[in-house]
């Protein structure tokens, strides 16, 4: 099933993709889509629904993020060995893991702001994972069972701020904008490997980066095993699992984002985003 969420920015409801490629209200089924949900009997039962019973939503509406109030939003760095080396970094033995602000989540298609101060904007092309349930200490062979679905994100960095700023990464990932998330969350019945998918990004219409996340350093199921013994892993929680080579700043020379650029990313299964570049105003 493809979950989603439409309607204006802060007034989105809930709804499902129905076979035809058309948005179908679940608000009569379900509140939301966020922690309480998806970590409840009503996710299962809204499995069951069949969404050509329910009422058509108008076309062209806006999808926000398709899951509501993110609690953590985790991202794992170096986690694909091409991008490691392009960014001159070692490839690590364990994961890297920072946090990006939840207030950066953003819709799949929103415009992407160019900070204040900013010089560095740069794209990254991931496959999100959606927690479903509780997890804490969890055991490698069981940690799928804690994904509700996955979706593609698009993490957004400023260089500047991540690397030349001091401190954490988290000053350079956290803007308003830089996190792009769906446009599904696509469940875990419909998508139940994730091990060898394609995922790839444009540039105004210039594929950039094109991997497949059968090159993870760390797969899923290590990375909600691992995350789980450092900090509980609750309902509506993403992973963002890493991105392969093909960003901004591993290019000869660097390429930063501007005014006006288009960026067209996806991953195989998960739907498509596109997102505008604007100047803060
Ligand atoms: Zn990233």
């Amino acid at each position: 099933m493809k979950l989603l969420r439409y309607g204006p920015k802060g007034a989105e409801k809930p709804g499902v993709l129905d076979n035809d490629g058309g948005i179908r209200d679940l608000s009569g089924v379900i509140s939301d889509i966020d922690s309480r949900f998806l970590g409840g009997e009503a996710f299962s039962e809204a499995l069951r629904v069949d969404p050509s019973t329910l009422p058509l939503a108008s076309p062209g509406s806006r999808l926000g993020a398709p899951v509501s109030s993110v609690g953590k939003f985790i991202c794992v760095g170096l986690n694909y060995a091409d991008h490691a080396k392009e960014s001159g970094m070692e490839l690590p033995s364990q994961p890297v893991l920072f946090m990006k602000a939840t207030s950066a989540v953003s819709g799949p298609f929103d415009d992407v702001l160019l900070p204040k101060y900013s010089e560095k904007v740069d794209w990254e092309v991931e496959l999100g994972v959606v927690i479903g349930r509780e997890a804490r200490y969890v055991p490698l062979e069981s940690a799928l069972e804690h994904v509700a679905g996955y979706c593609v994100v698009n993490d957004l960095s400023e260089r500047k701020f991540q690397l030349e700023s001091g401190g954490q990464w988290v000053k350079g990932k956290s803007c308003d904008t830089f996190g792009p998330i769906g446009p599904y969350l696509v469940t875990r019945d419909e998508l139940t490997d994730s091990s060898s998918l394609p995922l790839w990004l444009e540039l105004n219409g210039k594929r950039v980066q094109d991997g497949n996340t059968n090159n993870l350093v760390f797969d899923v199921p290590y990375l909600v095993h691992y995350i789980s013994h450092y900090m509980s892993l609750q309902p509506g929680d993403i992973i963002s699992t890493g991105t392969p080579s093909g960003v901004g700043f591993g290019m000869t020379p660097p390429t930063f984002l501007k005014e006006g650029d288009i960026m067209r990313l996806g991953v195989e299964g998960l739907g498509e985003q596109q997102q505008r570049v604007v100047s803060y105003t």
